[in-house]
């Protein structure tokens, strides 16, 4: 797979992301000659930098002469006159490097300035390849709005100027091995399809736990919270892939068909179940004595009396014939032991069983653990017989790694991403009927605790959260499972 000719320009390419990750990210696509030939970047910002600062700041690293191809431009977001010599410098470019007129437009800004770039590439017409085989396509960084209202505002600026076809929203989990593994396992395979319903599985849990604090993303985090951070996005994309029907083929819109399915069935939380189905917590000063933790609250750009959750937990029904009945305990936090983001499928209890009850005491319920990150790979869990002359039975595992498993090399998730976008394969893209269904989910909870007077549960630093997260699944007769 090999990207077409094209140019790609990277709004926002003073920032973190473009240096951090998406300039690394090309520089592996050309080491692994992926990008045509025919390939330039424009960096827009409104930083002052020549041409060759831009390069300077990204220099770190061998890039095979890819920089060289690199041209910066310094311009407002919201002024008309950064387009129009955007413009200029595209058609230059295409006559210098043979680009066809083809550009992907990457909005890499924070997400206040999404809408001034759709509105200012459609006035310029840049919406539209310069040339008739040419293609323009628009590439856009989370958070895809703040809550339904605010996302289908930015789908109307966007569709004003781009068909869904030409837009590609990110979500960077999608583009990790591990998650796109979630479909070859159930679906390339027939031994799982038949356990994979109401009949085995006992109930789901889908953790995407952070050891990390809010750092230097205080006043963003403020806004934002744990819900719409993580769980509207990273869970319920991880959640739909794990549980969505077969598609009938890997085709971008028949995986994410069953995709949007599978969210329009979950069941949508009333206010009256939100204080049973969902917990919230905020870390407070902990850790060990080395190495002592501020509270969230004493975090740069965070209010001292802050209510924002750096936690969250939910459980989730989906009503469907595969799924009735079965809970779904989704949670994601900042500040938890362990970097852990996994999928757990806890199987039913046998239903007889032919030995005493003292005989399986250190017996637990088989699972299937999917391990996205880090120490990527599949765990089965399983019961057998400890060696000896009794017949005692507890449990053991198999283990799939697969660092040990390949020698291949997997591809930074901005790697495949950025490649897919530059072919136009939207498979591992959300559409926008997905970001709909999940702002849908997760907007009444939101907006329930915003209204809420109750004080938010705290949690040390370091620990598992507030122990209202370990209820969640108590009340249930369940456990989490901590990695
Ligand atoms: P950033 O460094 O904060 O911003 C990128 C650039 O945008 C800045 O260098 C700045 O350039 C411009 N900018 C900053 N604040 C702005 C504002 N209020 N209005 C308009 N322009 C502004 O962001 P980033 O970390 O690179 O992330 C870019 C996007 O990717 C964001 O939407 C973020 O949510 C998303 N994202 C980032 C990461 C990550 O690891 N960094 C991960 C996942 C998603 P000028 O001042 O020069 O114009």
């Amino acid at each position: 797979r090999r990207a077409p000719p094209a140019t790609l320009v990277i709004f926002g390419a003073s920032g973190d992301l473009t240096a951090r990750k998406l300039v690394p990210a090309l520089k592996q696509l050309s080491h692994h000659r992926r990008l045509a030939k025919e390939f330039a970047v424009v960096g827009v910002a409104r930083s002052p930098m020549s041409d060759d600062e831009f390069r300077a700041k990204l220099s770190n690293g061998p890039d095979n002469g890819l920089l060289e191809r690199f041209r910066y431009l310094a311009g407002g977001y919201d002024d008309p006159d950064t387009y129009a010599r955007l413009k200029t410098l595209l058609d230059e470019i295409d006559q210098q490097h043979g680009t066809g007129g083809s550009r992907v437009f990457y909005l890499s800004t924070p997400a206040q300035a999404f809408e001034p770039v759709v509105r200012g590439l459609t006035a310029a017409g840049l919406n539209r390849g310069a040339t008739p085989d040419g293609f323009s396509r628009v590439v856009i960084e989370k958070p895809y709005g703040h809550d339904l209202a605010s996302a289908k505002a930015l789908d109307d600026t966007v569709h004003a100027g781009f068909d869904e076809s030409q837009v590609f929203r990110i979500d960077h989990y999608l583009g990790k091995d591990t998650v796109q593994n979630v479909l070859a396992l159930r679906f390339a395979n027939a031994i799982f399809q038949p356990i994979w319903d109401r009949t085995w599985v006992d109930h789901v849990q889908i953790t995407v736990a952070e050891t990390l604090g809010v750092g230097t993303r205080g006043s963003f985090y403020e806004h934002a919270g744990a819900t719409r951070d993580i769980l509207q996005n990273h869970v319920l994309q991880v959640l739909a892939l794990a549980l969505m029907e077969p598609p009938a083929s890997f085709s971008p819109e028949n995986v994410r068909n069953e995709k949007v399915k599978l969210l329009q069935s979950i069941r949508l939380p009333t206010t009256r179940d939100i204080d049973r189905i969902a917990v919230r917590g905020q870390y407070s000063r902990g850790g060990t004595a080395d190495e002592l933790m501020p509270g969230y609250r004493e975090e740069v750009g965070v209010n001292p009396r802050s209510k924002t959750e750096t936690y969250a937990a939910l459980r989730l029904d989906v009503d469907n014939w595969r799924w009735a009945g079965v809970p779904f305990y989704v949670r994601t936090g900042k500040r938890l032991p362990r970097r852990l983001t996994e999928v757990v499928l806890q199987f039913q209890r046998p239903p007889h069983l032919p030995i005493r009850a003292d005989q399986v005491s250190e017996l637990k319920p088989d699972a299937l653990i999917l391990r996205i990150q880090p120490d990527e790979g599949i765990t089965l869990r399983f019961g057998a017989k400890v060696p000896g002359h009794s017949f005692q039975v507890r449990s053991a595992s198999m283990e799939f790694s697969y660092q040990e498993t390949f020698k291949e090399e997997s591809p930074e998730a901005y790697e495949r991403l950025l490649l897919d976008a530059m072919i136009g394969d939207p498979t591992l893209f959300i559409r926008s009927d997905e970001v709909e269904h999940s702002w849908r989910i997760v907007d009444p909870i939101v907006a329930h605790w915003q209204e809420s007077e109750g004080r938010i549960p705290f949690y040390e630093a370091a620990s598992w959260g507030p122990t209202e997260g370990d209820q969640l699944l108590e009340r249930d007769g369940r456990a989490w499972h901590n990695g």
